[in-house]
């Protein structure tokens, strides 16, 4: 079996501001993801509110492209074996404060708007983001 699959990743905002940029990409590593592409960026808000134009119609949504463009973020294209459920339950629940053991948002992340990370929710989402941030 193999069915190795690549999605897009995020280090949000909270989480480059505290530092923990590569602590949290060496978490990534030592549970066998390849970080495959990578940078760091500032979103205007327009493009953040492109990213996550899937949420339009939500109340956080203002709320929520406003904190995405509001500092450096580390987008990277992150590979493994069912890399985007792998990578989905690498950083827990949306919430922190549901989020499990061990999972990255319940280690880095601070509230449901500050949860340090981003992973696409599917194989049809994560190649749209890719292609979002990583399109020649
Ligand atoms: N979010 C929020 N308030 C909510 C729900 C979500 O601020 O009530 C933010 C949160 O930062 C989340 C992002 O919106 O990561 C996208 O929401 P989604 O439901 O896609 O969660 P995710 O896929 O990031 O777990
Ligand atoms: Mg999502």
């Amino acid at each position: 079996m193999n069915n190795m699959e690549q999605t897009l990743s995020i280090i949000k905002p909270d989480a480059v501001e505290r530092h923990l940029e590569n602590e949290i990409k060496d978490v990534f590593k030592n549970k066998g993801f390849s970080i495959i592409k990578e940078k760091k960026i500032q979103l205007e808000k327009e493009e953040a509110e492109k990213f996550y134009k899937v949420h339009e119609t939500k109340p956080f949504y203002n709320d929520l492209c406003n904190y995405l463009s509001s500092g450096p973020i580390v987008v990277m294209v992150l590979e493994k074996e069912n890399g985007v459920i792998a990578n989905r339950e690498l950083m827990g629940a949306t919430n922190p404060a549901d989020a499990d053991e061990g999972t990255i948002r319940k280690k880095y992340g601070i509230s449901i708007d500050k949860n340090s990370v981003h992973g696409s929710d599917s194989v049809e989402n994560a190649r749209i983001e890719i292609d979002f941030f990583f399109k020649d």
